[in-house]
Parts: C-alpha cells; sequence; structure tokens
C-alpha cells in the first residue's frame, strides 16, 4: 500500500511516500521518496529537494504557486531519476497534516467537501496554515482524482483537555465564541508519548508524560491515560514558551499598553510577538539555538540572557504540568532542540533533582536517538525521541484504510 503525505508550512511544503506491506511495522519505516520546499517569496522562487533511497534532486522552480510546486514534486516520483513508482494512480490514500481542526475534529477524518468547507472556515484560527492545507488538498484532487484523502489535526490529541485548562478565565461568552486552549504539535506529541510507551515496554495508559517539542515552535503536553490534559500552546501558537521567534507568554496588559502608548498596528504587533521575539528579540542574534549557544561560548551576554530565559521558562511549565499530572514517569525530549541540544535538556533536568531526575551525562552528550538518558536509580524516564509526524500522519492514514476495508 502506498501512503502520500503532504505535510504544508506557510512557506514550506514537506511531502513523503511510504509503502506498506502488510501491516504496520512497529518502528517507523523510511519514505521512498521525500520532498521539501522552501518558498522564497523576494524572488518569487521555490527551492526543492527531492531525496529516494538512491537519488537525489535540488532544484528551483519560478513559481510561487502551491498547486504548480506539488504538480511539480509529484511528478518526480513518476520521472527522472527520483522514479519511484510509474504512475500517480498507484497511491492508495493521502494524510495531510491540517492545523487547526477547531471543536469540530476530535480525530482525524475522511476529507469530503463538508470537512473542506469546515478546514476554511477555521482558517480564521489558522489563517497562515489551514489556507495553506486546504491548497494542497484541492492538489491532490486536481492530480489524483478521486483518492481518499485524510485530515490529521494538530489540534486533535489536545481536544480531550478538560474544561478548566482550556477555558480562559475571561468572560463566560467566550467560551460559546469558541475562544479555548486548543494547543498545536498534537500530531507530534501523541507520536512521542506511544513511541515512549513503546521504547519502555509499558503500557501507554499507565504513564504520566511530559513531551517537550522544542522546535522552532515549542510546547509542552502533560500526556496521562494517553491523552493530552494540558498543553503550553493555546488559542493561538504563540502562548506558553519561549520559542526561537516568538515570545510565548506574555502579560495580557502588555498589549494594551503597547497599543496604547506606541500606537502600534495590529500588523506591527503581529511581528513583534510572532517574527521579532523568542531567542531571537532577546539575543539580537538569531532564533537558532546553534548560533545562540556558539555566540554564548565567544561571551555574549545577550546570547546567554536569551538562553537563560528559555530554559527558565521549559522549567516553569515543566513544574505546572507536573502538577496537572499529580506526578511524573517520563520526560521526553523532541524535535530540532529537544533532540540535539544536549545542554537543555541537562540544565532543564538539573532543576529537577529535588524529584530524583537524574541523568546519565555520558549518554546525554551521545547524540541519543530514541533512547532512555536517565541513570537507572533515576525516578523519571528521560527520553530523547526522533519525532515522526509524517509517519504519525501515515498510521492515521492506515487505520482509516483498515477501518474501511472491514466495512466493505
Ligand atoms: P520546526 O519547528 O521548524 O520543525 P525543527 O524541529 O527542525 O523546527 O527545529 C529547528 C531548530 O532546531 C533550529 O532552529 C535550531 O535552533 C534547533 N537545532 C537543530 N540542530 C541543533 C543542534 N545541533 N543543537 C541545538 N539546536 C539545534
Amino acid at each position: 500500500m502506498k501512503i502520500l503525505v503532504l505535510n504544508a508550512g506557510s512557506s514550506s511544503q514537506k511531502s513523503c511516500l511510504y509503502e506498506i506491506e502488510d501491516d504496520i511495522p512497529q518502528q517507523p519505516l523510511k519514505p521512498i521518496w521525500e520532498a521539501k520546499v522552501d518558498v522564497r517569496y523576494q524572488n518569487s522562487l521555490a527551492e526543492i529537494e527531492v531525496k529516494t533511497e538512491t537519488a537525489k534532486l535540488q532544484e528551483e522552480i519560478s513559481t510561487l504557486s502551491r498547486p504548480e510546486i506539488l504538480a511539480h514534486l509529484l511528478d518526480t516520483m513518476c520521472q527522472g531519476s527520483t522514479k519511484v513508482i510509474n504512475q500517480l494512480s498507484e497511491i492508495d490514500i493521502v494524510g495531510h497534516r491540517v492545523v487547526h481542526g477547531g471543536q469540530e475534529y476530535q480525530k482525524s477524518v475522511l476529507i469530503t467537501q463538508d470537512v473542506i468547507n469546515t478546514i476554511e472556515r477555521l482558517a480564521t484560527l489558522a489563517p497562515a496554515h489551514n489556507p495553506a492545507n486546504l491548497e494542497g488538498i484541492k492538489a491532490v484532487q486536481e492530480r489524483l482524482g478521486s483518492v481518499p484523502q485524510i485530515a490529521v489535526f494538530d489540534t486533535a490529541f489536545h481536544s480531550q483537555i478538560p474544561d478548566v485548562a482550556a477555558i480562559f478565565s475571561g468572560p463566560y461568552e467566550w467560551i460559546s465564541q469558541g475562544i479555548r486552549r486548543y494547543g498545536f504539535h498534537g500530531i507530534s506529541h501523541q507520536y512521542c508519548a506511544g513511541r515512549a510507551a513503546q521504547i519502555l515496554g509499558q503500557d501507554l495508559a499507565s504513564l504520566r508524560i511530559i513531551n517537550c517539542h522544542l522546535g522552532n515552535g515549542c510546547s509542552l503536553a502533560a500526556i496521562k491515560n494517553g491523552l493530552s490534559i494540558n498543553t503550553t500552546m493555546s488559542f493561538t501558537p504563540l502562548d506558553g514558551l519561549m520559542m526561537g521567534s516568538r515570545s510565548g507568554a506574555i502579560d495580557p496588559g502588555l498589549l494594551i499598553h503597547l497599543l496604547r502608548q506606541n500606537n502600534y498596528t495590529l500588523e506591527e504587533l503581529d511581528h513583534i510577538l510572532n517574527k521579532s521575539s523568542g531567542l531571537l528579540g532577546i539575543s539580537g542574534i538569531s532564533s537558532d539555538m546553534r548560533e545562540i549557544r556558539n555566540s554564548i561560548s565567544e561571551g555574549n551576554e545577550r546570547a546567554q540572557l536569551a538562553y537563560d530565559i528559555y530554559i527558565h521558562r521549559l522549567r516553569y511549565y515543566i513544574g505546572a504540568m507536573i502538577a496537572d499530572l499529580q506526578g511524573l514517569d517520563v520526560l521526553v525530549f523532541t524535535a530540532g532542540v529537544g533532540e540535539n541540544s544536549a545542554d537543555v535538556r541537562e540544565n532543564v533536568c538539573e532543576a529537577f533533582d529535588f524529584l530524583g531526575v537524574k541523568i546519565d551525562k555520558t549518554k546525554n552528550h551521545h547524540q541519543p536517538v530514541d533512547v532512555d538518558i536517565a541513570v537507572p536509580e533515576s525516578q523519571v524516564r528521560v527520553l530523547v525521541i526522533h519525532t515522526q509526524e509524517d509517519w504519525q500522519i501515515a498510521c492515521e492514514c492506515w487505520t482509516h484504510y483498515l477501518s474501511n476495508q472491514n466495512k466493505t
């Protein structure tokens, strides 16, 4: 069975093709074809990189149109050095990461015209992402006709968060207006929780897990009985932890102050909070943790301050999540920073020494992947997991495919 996964960001597009033989394996499979596109708006160019097991292709095409870019990508699957199938009709099912499913979708769904209309309506909640996801869905409809398409929502894993954690302490009417904590990175949090249980050989339902997804965007999820019971991102992906260029949580009164005193426009405020805050805003250097660490080693004080705030925020929210979980069995680090920065992991964990969190420093520094880096006597297991959102989406497609087979 061939499963195509499309993961569209606001200015990027990741895609991959999996081939599953008889049953879904325990370990994630490597895709037989994968592609990454970065859009360069200034030059009206799309930079494309396609990889298969035996070939690699890098090129630029002069268009900003997502349907045209996708059509081009799909062609590379059937032609030239990156050919892995004879024709697109060999693709059995297509899975899309859709950022916002609102309160409407608590799990992934088969895409129908109704679903498309709802994703369109929910674009007011995710203006940079849902429209990009829809373009992907429509491009597939155009090129692959009636192939079944599955929407896998980044919010769905958090849809069971209890009201006390989901409802903001504003006016009661906000509830009926859909103003609440939705949470994001759900596909990654769900994948890592399942993988953590698998690595430890324990039942997911028996574990209290905090998953730290630390990429350009950062969020924590508190997971109990296999469900997210709280998360740091909320109505938008701006809340919670300090991120690469996003502020994370700030005093809401500050926004009123800035609007009143500095006459900021909404666009300016949006830009400040999303694009020029976080590690970048404080350091003035970069949103990239590698550059922050390099600058610290050269003695840069602003980089040090940015790093210290980043760690402080992480410890602060992990503390809050431990209270929500009423304990902790597993702490997971994932995504670009979580998987690669031994310093971040060590500095976070040392704050929880009093709870018996103890890591093996040698293991921590040896690029662990899907490994427990806690010492045997640690009261909490500490895992580094390579997040695989695309594989999680492929698994959701497989589940849909199977349930459909069982019906027929
Ligand atoms: P995204 O959220 O866009 O998917 P990633 O999960 O790929 O991002 O994370 C990107 C971030 O990972 C980079 O901005 C960088 O700060 C961080 N990163 C990648 N490699 C390292 C490393 N070796 N050490 C520290 N941070 C790293």
